[in-house]
């Protein structure tokens, strides 16, 4: 994956800091340090007396840098001065009060270290910033996804978006320093997902999902047959019967995922997609000898996030659908045309199959179509999907 560029731009901010130098009756000097700019205000406020506000609204302030009077600032006309102090060390600011009560007073301001990049590197779909203090975990949208987490004090995670973006990163310290990192966060890998495949020697492609209700004559019907079919297993339905599964796939069945638990997909996180269908494929490849390669989204249901999920879970295919079997037993297809090469059924393991099965079967002869198996090979040279599909 192209890196992640990251430019560092500093906003210096600092710890609130802030004192006040009473004098009761007269005026007094207030001040305080911004923890967005390291900006001191320097604010003259009218003390106890009845004259005080009068007094204040003739007075001027100058504010310079103790001993050298650098970063000179005037106040004229008011009573507040806004100046600049730079991070990393202590400086002392001499405020002069000009007016009816004229007095001097030294400010000693602290600001921290700017805080800094000081390191960062990729991760698991995404990219680990570390900076030099310990940063507020806050959360932050950015590329319009909540993908900013803070897996340790003063390290900050960016995962990789569904889409390619820019954006800034605004991080705050605990100390009140902040960072603005500019990151350019590269799209994420994407499975395409295909409902169509190879029309080559009047091919079609049978696929039964889920897998709660398996089937004893679907099986003999491929061991004498030699059909070959596809099946989209829910982890936890394959479970439930292995010596089934292994007979299936002794028979010339095939495999593949379609999910843990059967959750949509496009309503779980990356990392929570990404699991579901990793766990299933791994279990699927430890029960059966072949870890999937193609995956089914539960209902049909797929965007960006579910395709890279299916990436990081290992999957090179999704799988869609273009034809089924309706309650009447009637092929329905996407154009509510006739069968035709290249398109791919989807039947459910339920108590229905059976009966489904002879009938596709039957229509699949008389159009003179060859089921064939389903393979990555299967979808060469044919245009992905992009929208969601209705079903289960
Ligand atoms: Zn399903």
């Amino acid at each position: 994956m192209p890196g992640l560029l990251i430019l560092i731009g500093l906003v210096v901010a600092a710890v609130g800091q802030r004192a006040a130098i009473a004098a009761s009756g007269a005026p007094h000097v207030e001040w305080v340090l911004s923890p967005s700019s390291n900006t001191v205000t320097v604010r003259l406020t009218p003390g106890d007396g009845q004259a005080s506000g009068e007094i204040v609204a003739r007075s001027h302030l100058t504010v310079s840098e103790a001993g050298n009077g650098r970063m000179r600032r005037h106040s004229p006309g008011g009573s507040v001065v806004r100046i600049h102090v730079p991070p990393g060390r202590q400086t002392e600011l001499l405020v002069r009060v000009q007016g009816p009560r004229p007095f001097r007073r030294t400010l000693t301001v602290t600001v921290p270290p700017a805080l800094r990049v000081t390191a960062s590197r990729h991760s698991h779909g995404g990219l680990v910033i570390s900076l030099s203090s310990p940063l507020r975990a806050r959360p932050e949208l950015l590329c319009g996804t909540n993908n900013v987490s803070f897996p340790a004090p003063g390290e900050v995670s960016v995962a990789a978006s569904p889409h390619a973006c820019r954006a800034s990163l605004t991080v705050t310290a605990r100390n009140g320093e902040r960072a603005v990192v500019p990151v350019a966060i590269p799209a994420l890998p994407e499975v395409p997902l295909y409902s169509f495949a190879s029309p080559a020697g009047g091919a079609i492609y049978i696929t039964v999902d889920d897998g709660w209700t398996p089937s004893r004559r679907v099986l003999d019907i491929m061991r004498q047959t030699h059909v070959p079919v596809t099946a989209f297993l829910i982890e936890q339905a394959a479970q439930r019967d292995l010596p089934y599964w292994r007979a299936f796939v002794q028979a010339g069945g095939t495999i593949e995922d379609h999910t843990a638990s059967h959750p949509d997909l496009t309503k779980q996180t990356l990392s929570e997609a990404t699991a579901q269908w990793g766990q299933a494929r791994l279990a699927l490849g430890r029960w059966f000898g072949h870890a999937p390669l193609m995956g089914r989204p539960p209902y049909g249901a797929f965007d960006p996030r579910v395709q890279a999920a299916a990436y990081w879970g290992g999957l090179k295919a999704l799988v869609g659908w273009s034809a089924t079997i309706d309650d009447h037993d009637r092929v329905r297809t996407w154009d509510g045309k006739g069968l035709e090469p290249g398109e791919i059924v989807i039947l459910h393991w339920d108590p229905d199959l059976d009966r489904q099965f002879a009938t596709l079967l039957a229509v699949i002869h008389a159009e003179h179509l060859h089921p064939m198996p389903l393979t990555l090979g299967s979808f060469v040279g044919i245009a992905p999907q992009w929208r969601s599909l209705a079903g289960d």
